[in-house]
């Protein structure tokens, strides 16, 4: 019998069945960059680029699935929403601005059209060409924003989190329009080829408001999202940087099928906690080890992961968070190297 393909791999760890090996997807996409010799800036307005910086980082390391994006999702849908972007010559942007000053603004807002508007084609368009490069045998991913991450940055987060406490039916009035953009763009991933689309929605950590706060304001709009990928034909995916302990079954109750975990959680716990119901992905650190430890380092941590949720499947190996811009390349072929040496069944 010939080796299941990365798809078949990965399938059955979101099937919550053990494959023949545990499946390895780091999420890398802009770091790539280093392997075409490409400014991150030169990049994110070419598809072309884009696609080839990613298609050459799955080539390079053999991992089982492609992580395609280049920068954070919810500042591409922000700046299509009418944000401004600060761009660095050699980094990542940042939204400079939010649009809503007050509740005036609510009604001048609008909803990302995926096809048309700022550059949320060129992201469109990347998936395809990456789709096209890969074959029909590696998963696709693809980073969509998580709802109130992106509200945050419409409105500012300064203002954004006093206006939790103060002001919550504002936050409600942003968070409509920007639950529609994420929804609009999340279907539109999964028509241009996405197998896999996750919600990525960094605010709504517990490292960053209370689980109250995220019951009361993200949990809804997060499910209204992921159960349109779903009905899209997608695999939906949750992606919450940072601690997310004491929301673990409220991510599950979302009706994800990937939970994403940073590495504050612990793997243990969490495969313990919810490993029944939900495949479970991470959580190598991206900054102590990634970007700051040696190829060793990855390894023997990469090794833990396997060891605390690989047990049984239902299990992907990753990074916690995305792979930092200037993480030595020599680091994500240990993640890969450790799940093939310690991952197989
Ligand atoms: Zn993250």
């Amino acid at each position: 019998m010939s080796a299941p393909t990365s798809l078949q791999r990965v399938m059955t760890a979101i099937e919550l069945g053990e494959p023949d090996c545990v499946p390895v997807v780091p999420q890398i996409t802009y770091t790539t960059s280093r392997l075409t010799g490409i400014t991150f800036r030169e990049a994110m307005c070419s598809p072309e680029k884009m696609a080839e910086a990613l298609v050459a980082g799955y080539r390079a390391f053999g991992y089982d699935g492609i992580y395609v994006g280049w920068e954070s999702s919810f500042d591409v849908v922000a700046e299509a929403m009418g944000c401004t972007l600060l761009v660095p010559e050699d980094g990542i942007p940042m939204v400079a601005e939010g649009v809503v000053s007050d509740s005036n603004d609510l009604g001048k807002i609008r909803v990302a059209d995926p096809e048309r508007d700022g550059r949320l084609p060129v992201h469109l368009r990347a998936v395809e060409l990456v789709r096209k490069e890969a074959g029909g045998d590696v998963p696709v991913f693809r980073y969509v924003p998580g709802p109130f991450t992106l509200a945050g940055l419409l409105r500012g987060q300064q203002k954004f989190f006093l206006d939790l406490m103060r002001n919550p039916d504002l936050v409600r009035g942003i968070l409509n329009p920007a639950t529609e953009s994420s929804r609009l763009f999340a279907v539109a991933a999964v028509e241009h080829g996405a197998n896999i689309v996750v919600v990525a929605d960094p605010l709504a950590s517990t490292s960053v408001i209370s689980p109250k706060m995220f019951d009361q304001f993200a949990f809804s709009c997060i499910r209204e999202v992921v159960t349109a990928i779903a009905e899209a034909g997608g695999v939906p995916s949750l992606h919450i940087c940072g601690l997310t302990t004491p929301i673990l079954k409220k991510m599950v109750d979302t009706g994800t099928r990937i939970v994403e975990l940073d590495y504050p959680v612990d793997l243990g716990f969490a495969k313990k906690e919810i490993g029944g119901s939900v495949c479970i992905e991470g959580n190598v650190n991206p900054i102590q080890t990634l970007l700051g430890g040696k190829p060793e380092d990855v390894e023997k941590e990469a090794r833990e992961c396997i060891t605390k949720a690989g047990g049984g499947g239902g299990f992907i190996l990753s990074s916690g968070c995305e792979v930092p811009l200037d993480a030595p390349l020599e680091n994500v072929r240990a993640m890969v190297g450790a799940a093939r040496k310690y991952g197989r069944r």
